[in-house]
């Protein structure tokens, strides 16, 4: 029986490894972390990550060919194939802090592969790693193993969260990248591409070598993020000039050569992936020498930073120009809908605006524990070399904090007394809030702030309450 350890049970290895498991029932399937609290969520009723689906697969292949274990060193000593989904976050210190990936996870991982491994081994790279990783991976293996081989593939990941299962029963494409200039080398990709072909079609699974994949998923995260940046760059001329940005979007979607996908305007986009993999994107252009390229996606970031600014300066203008003393309803908190993940949310920057203007903010979120939320407000925040158009709140005691932030088991308690709704993440349930009930129990004048688009514009004007929505025609 074929053996694949996982380094890493995140929001990647996880659900990766138990679709695996699902559609190779004759393979073996472990996952290992150092995090015990993790792999005890992955071994409980209560999985670690909310992923809709998920709980299903991993109930199907626990106890049968799925586990999960705090016992790194022994499954990745004996398996056949190791994938490494570590984190790769950005450096926060020393060379190309603020820009390079850290590679601190990956490198103790890949030393660790040599230190254990009782057998020949293919490593695959999951996490997103900068382009020549691999390289540096070889290296590291060659040094110090214990005279076994190993073959180093690239298969990134390109699951989206909130839809993570969907995406990989049925993804778009899988990428495996290699070395096809060996005779080891090619049977690693044909290994590899031949577990995926039990469920993914051939003509998606794409073969490259390893430097295409590898820059692909970074190129593949550059290209989405830079869509949501040129449409919030559109919205905020909508907003000046009276066009409604989903009539934009819609009819420039039409075109078949931009599509309609991922065209919808917000407040910014979030997540642990797509800043971090641009900056780091920016930091290989740098260090190859093509600064331009380099700014060319580093406006990228910008234009989204300077989107939850304008959202922020957007509310408390409103506002009469202070939300100083005022209950602020904050409606979503995780960085998109169907996720409790809170990595680079929006809502952090934006609660931390409202917070420096003095606001008293009434957190609601379906996902997101209220520890999660003072963790992430009270965190400091890294100062990037780029320039920020937000003002960064490390000021922010934990008595303020304390004093300012307040977590709310529904809608309607974050709502209570509140002189206005920011709506920050898509969830659907707030589409269908019973807006009226919400104006009744609020302040005058009520405002709603939809940084997703998701209420009836026209519909809560007809209520009472003021209306401003990302890249609409604003109130008179
Ligand atoms: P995560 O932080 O949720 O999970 C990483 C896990 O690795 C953690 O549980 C950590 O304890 C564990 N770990 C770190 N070092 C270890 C070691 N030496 N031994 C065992 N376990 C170790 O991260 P994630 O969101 O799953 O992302 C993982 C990688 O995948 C990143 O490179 C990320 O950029 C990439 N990626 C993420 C997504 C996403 O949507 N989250 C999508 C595609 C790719």
């Amino acid at each position: 029986m074929v053996k694949i350890c996982c380094i890493g049970a995140g929001y990647v290895g996880g659900p990766t490894m138990a679709v695996i498991a699902l559609k190779c029932p004759d393979i073996e399937v472990v996952v290992v972390d150092i995090s015990s609290p993790r792999i005890a969520g992955w071994n409980s009723d209560r999985l670690p990550i909310y992923e809709p689906g998920l709980d299903d697969v991993v109930k199907q292949c626990r106890g049968r060919n799925l586990s999960f274990s705090t016992e790194v060193h022994r499954h990745v000593g004996d398996a056949d194939i190791v994938f490494v989904s570590v984190n790769t976050p950005t450096k926060t210190c020393g060379l190309g802090a603020g820009k390079a990936a850290d590679l601190t996870y990956w490198e103790s991982a890949a030393r660790m592969i040599a230190d254990v491994s009782v057998s020949d081994k293919i490593v695959v790279e999951k996490s997103t790693v900068p382009v020549k990783t691999a390289e540096a991976i070889e290296k590291i293996l060659a040094h110090n193993g214990r005279g076994f081989s190993y073959q180093i593939l690239s298969n990134p990941e390109f699951l989206a969260e909130g839809t993570a299962i969907r995406d990989l029963l049925s993804p778009d494409r899988v990428l495996v990248g290699g070395r096809r200039d060996t005779a080891a080398g090619s049977a690693a990709v044909d290994l590899l591409a031949g577990v995926y072909a039990r469920w993914v079609p051939q003509d998606r699974i794409i073969t490259t070598n390893l430097w295409s994949a590898e820059l692909s998923k970074l190129a593949a995260n550059a290209f989405l993020a830079q869509r949501i940046s040129s449409v919030n760059a559109v919205s905020a001329l909508c907003e000046a000039t009276g066009a409604d940005i989903a009539e934009v979007a819609h009819s420039v979607g039409k075109d078949a050569r931009i599509g309609s996908r991922f065209l919808s305007a917000s407040v910014g986009f979030g997540g642990s992936c797509f800043q971090k993999d641009i900056l780091n994107l920016v930091y290989i252009c740098e260090c190859y020498g093509l600064p331009e390229v380099a700014s060319y996606w580093r406006e990228v970031i910008r234009i989204n930073d300077y989107q939850k600014s304008r959202f922020v300066n957007r509310v408390v203008s409103s506002m009469f120009n202070t939300v100083a003393g005022k209950k602020v309803a904050v409606l979503g908190f995780a960085f998109k809908k169907d996720t409790g993940d809170t990595r680079e949310t929006p809502a952090i920057d934006v609660c931390k605006g409202l917070l420096g203007d003095k606001a008293v903010v009434s957190i609601y979120d379906p996902q997101v524990a209220g520890e999660q939320v003072a963790r992430d407000l009270a965190m400091n925040k890294f100062d990037w070399d780029h320039p920020r158009h937000l003002q960064p709140l490390e000021q922010l005691s934990a008595t303020d904090l304390e004093k300012q932030v307040a977590v709310a088991a529904d809608a309607y308690e974050a709502a209570k007394d509140a002189h206005a709704v920011c709506i920050l993440t898509e969830w659907d349930e707030f589409r269908g809030l019973d807006y009226r009930r919400m104006f009744q129990g609020m302040q005058k004048p009520a405002f709603v702030f939809d940084g997703r688009n998701v209420v009836e514009v026209a519909k809560l004007r007809e209520i009472g309450f003021v209306v401003y929505s990302i890249g609409k025609p604003l109130d008179d």
